[in-house]
């Protein structure tokens, strides 16, 4: 059996109730729609960087003065997709390494995961940055979101000595599609772009993360 890198999306794909954990916090914290539309106006025109992006939407959250506790609280609904602990378990205890490539932020795995910290190798995420009193002070941005996930997996094999073609990426949309395009294997799970579903090498219907086992047993038997 072929020893795999399997590395997931978050939002939408190991944790259920939200499509992305920004607008979620957005909407909980009630920041400015307005605001939150130019920002995200001014990355998608190339006005300003992803990090800067971030950085703006964090500075929103912090006019707010909101702490980490605020943030835990109003995470509190997020739940893990169906069958994620034991998918997750399941892999892990196959020999294969986990890692995540993901536009979402360290307090929803918190959240909705106590004890990733032991189940994946590699994480490439969004940090919020707390001070000694738990007040959000920042965020450290991932360089690997979106157009960018491509290079955050080939990035992981390089750390954890894969090839691409042992690599499998499992996610939801269409920020997903250039890390999709270049795994040995793709999974669409839970998928809400039609752009995605065509590049994808396997969609896999409903939404119970426990169905992509097969799909990977089956991979991991082949050469
Ligand atoms: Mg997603």
């Amino acid at each position: 059996m072929r020893q795999l890198l399997i590395c997931f999306d978050v939002d939408g794909t190991l944790i259920d109730d939200t499509v992305f954990i920004w607008q979620t916090l957005h909407d909980a914290i009630a920041t400015d729609p307005e605001e939150r539309r130019a920002w995200e106006k001014a990355f998608w025109n190339k006005e300003i960087t992803y990090a800067e992006w971030a950085q703006h939407d964090v500075d929103m959250w912090r006019r707010k003065g909101v702490t980490r506790r605020d943030l835990m609280q109003y995470l509190t609904p997020l739940r893990p997709m169906c069958g994620a602990n034991d998918a997750l378990n399941a892999l892990h205890d196959a020999g294969h390494v986990l890692g995540i490539i993901s536009g979402s932020l360290d307090i929803a795995l918190d959240r909705a995961f106590p004890d990733w910290k032991t189940l994946f190798r590699h994480v490439f995420l969004n940090h919020l940055i707390f001070n000694e009193q738990d007040v959000l002070m920042g965020v450290r941005a991932t360089s690997y979101d979106i157009d960018h996930k491509a290079d955050g997996l080939r990035e992981m094999a390089r750390r954890t000595g894969f090839a691409l073609t042992d690599t499998v990426f499992i996610g939801d949309h269409f920020n997903d599609v250039s890390v999709a395009e270049l795994a040995g294997l793709s999974i669409a799970f839970n998928c809400k772009s039609d752009l995605l579903a065509r590049v994808a090498d396997v969609v896999v219907d409903g939404t119970d993360l426990r169905s992509i086992l097969p799909v990977i047993r089956n991979a991991a038997r082949q050469d």
